[in-house]
């Protein structure tokens, strides 16, 4: 996939130290447009919808924050548990500020489990991107499938 200015503009805002100490990119060298793309193509190989994954992790956080710094258990398969610090951030595309808020998911019959942000969610949902390999956020089409059930 072409980058864009857009696409450009972003990787600049997700080394790191810039918005996080970490970044976004882990130690990923694709091109940002790459990677989108290529996440893209294993969620229609995995049969995944993006809206229907949003949703969904939404869900988790929103069950989670009712127990904010606590556990909460949901749907009788999942722990949830939301952690907060501090300020907001603001997405690399720019079009929008996000909670600093931390949502771990643990999947009781596997014991696999998920860590996402707001700003991760957002990122998914808005962007499709699930960030760099290797960066803590990083989100795996397959983890997902194994610890949302999907
Ligand atoms: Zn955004």
């Amino acid at each position: 996939m072409k980058m864009s200015p857009q696409h450009n503009q972003a990787v600049q805002q997700m080394q790191p130290g810039v918005i996080t100490a970490e970044g976004f990119l882990g130690t990923d060298k694709r091109p940002l447009a790459d990677i989108i793309q290529a996440d893209e193509e294993q969620a229609a190989r995995l049969d995944i919808e993006w809206e229907q994954l949003a949703a969904l992790l939404r869900k988790f956080y929103k069950a989670g924050i009712q127990a904010l710094g606590g556990t909460i258990e949901f749907l009788g398969k999942w722990n949830v548990k939301v952690d907060e610090a501090r300020g907001l951030l603001p997405c690399p595309f720019k079009d929008g500020l996000f909670h600093k808020h931390t949502i771990l998911v643990t999947h009781k019959p596997s014991g696999q489990q998920l860590l996402f942000s707001e700003l991760s969610l957002h990122l998914l949902e808005k962007h499709h991107f699930l960030q760099g390999k290797g960066s803590t956020f990083r989100l795996e089409l397959s983890e997902l499938k194994t610890v949302l059930d999907l």
